[in-house]
């Protein structure tokens, strides 16, 4: 096993861990560790809501999570040699949840799990939130790291796609100046939008690292929340980005400072519930070298990744079409949000012909490894979006052919 460069404990809030990581992006958050080009290394996460979501039947922690407290990341880990304009190469060599009983006896004695949350429209929200706007809960069993089943949603048995949810170096002070002008702009627009268009920083709850006193306060103003991906990668929720796969990010301040967390288990292209892929904790181990000036030399302003050649391999696939017309029958010019929620909303129609809730429906297409694609962009006016449902993850037929046959027994955990 890798030498472990930062671990948690599951039985302490983020406040309280004995090595603090954070939750806001600043540059000028400590790093926790040190490692040169070419090592190996082990990272522990915490799940990203910090450990308030519990394997029961009810989904009042899902309706009750404070979304300030979020994400929790692990690091920075900085990276020696590492500078400005470099790209920091990251295999992603191996994650899963913690083995049984090392670190979640309290939570879960008996196996590893993991959850799926559709979010309040009035905390968090979704990109269906006006189709599904109240809390529900699925807990899945995981089993290895390979299989994931629920007790809320029958007949579904898939393997999973693991990935960091959340990875990616500090951005300069010029380059978090940026985040927050052009997100203020935005949030300008309509400042008491539900749910809002961006976050602002905050400093309630913010955690950062070590810092303290003055220095605290003033980074606490200016940190950008964790929610958006942006230049750096951050919180891109790429499902590719498996145990294999090598990333190449931006480097924008000295030693690169990165950091990780929000572990997913599986996940479906877009993640649509918003907390919508297994989210879990675990460990993650990377191997990290750079490429000097990379970034000029390759022309790389985002992170770029190669693919793995481990990914489950599903073969035949049901899809369903949405074009970029909306649900009132107005229609839009090319536009792929509209498209593509028009998609996964024939999906979940579809599946609740076989007896599944629409919230279950949501769930599968958010959380099982769909895939999701722009199929056409250019045939004015309509965007086509298309939304690739593994038909191997069901214990049954869900063809068009045979009468469609009711689930056995489940139903999702929801508010009380
Ligand atoms: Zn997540």
């Amino acid at each position: 096993m890798p030498n472990v460069l930062f671990e948690v404990d599951l039985t302490k809030p983020w406040t309280e861990q004995p090595v603090p990581g954070h939750n806001r992006w600043h540059p000028d958050i400590p790093p926790v560790a040190s490692v040169k080009p070419g090592a190996v290394f082990r990272i522990e996460c915490q799940e990203w809501t910090d450990g308030q979501i519990r394997n029961d039947d009810s989904a009042n922690d899902v309706r009750d999570v404070d979304l300030t407290r979020n994400h929790v990341l692990s690091g920075p880990i900085a990276v020696e040699g590492a500078e400005p304009g470099d790209l920091l190469i990251v295999d992603i060599l191996d994650l899963g949840p913690f083995p049984q009983g090392t670190k979640t006896p309290h939570l879960s004695p008996t196996t590893e799990w993991g959850y799926t949350g559709i979010f309040a429209k009035i905390n968090g929200g979704g990109f269906l939130t006006d189709h599904f706007p109240d809390p529900h809960k699925a807990i899945w069993d995981l089993q290895g790291t390979t299989y994931a089943q629920s007790r809320h949603i029958p007949d579904v048995r898939y393997v999973g796609i693991p990935h960091p949810g959340l990875i990616g170096c500090a951005p300069s002070h010029e380059l978090l100046a940026e985040w927050n002008r052009r997100e203020a702009e935005l949030i300008s627009t309509n400042p008491t939008r539900v749910p809002p268009l961006a976050l602002p920083p905050l400093e309630t709850n913010a955690v950062l690292g070590t810092l303290k006193g003055p220095e605290y306060e003033r980074a606490a103003k200016e940190a950008a929340r964790t929610i958006p991906p942006r230049e750096h990668g951050g919180n891109c929720d790429i499902k590719n980005l498996t145990r294999g796969s090598r990333c190449y990010f931006p480097v924008y301040v000295p030693g690169a400072k990165l950091s990780m967390g929000d572990l997913h288990f599986s996940q479906g292209d877009g993640e649509i519930s918003f907390c919508g892929a297994i989210e879990m904790a675990g460990w993650i181990d990377l191997h990290v070298d750079l490429v000097k000036g990379g970034m000029a030399k390759y022309g790389i302003t985002n992170p770029i990744f190669r693919t793995s050649p481990l990914e489950p391999r599903y073969t035949t696939y049901l899809v369903f079409e949405g074009i970029s017309v909306d649900e009132s029958g107005k229609q839009y010019y090319l536009d792929a949000h509209v498209a593509y929620r028009r998609a996964c909303l024939n999906a979940i129609e579809y599946l609740k012909k076989f007896g599944y809730t629409g919230e279950q429906a949501y769930i599968i297409l958010g959380s099982a490894p769909v895939e999701g694609r722009i199929s056409g962009i250019v045939d004015i006016p309509n965007a086509c979006c298309t939304i690739y449902l593994p038909t191997e993850i069901f214990q049954r037929n869900i063809l068009p052919e045979e009468p469609p046959t009711a689930p056995t027994t489940g139903q999702l955990a929801r508010a009380s």
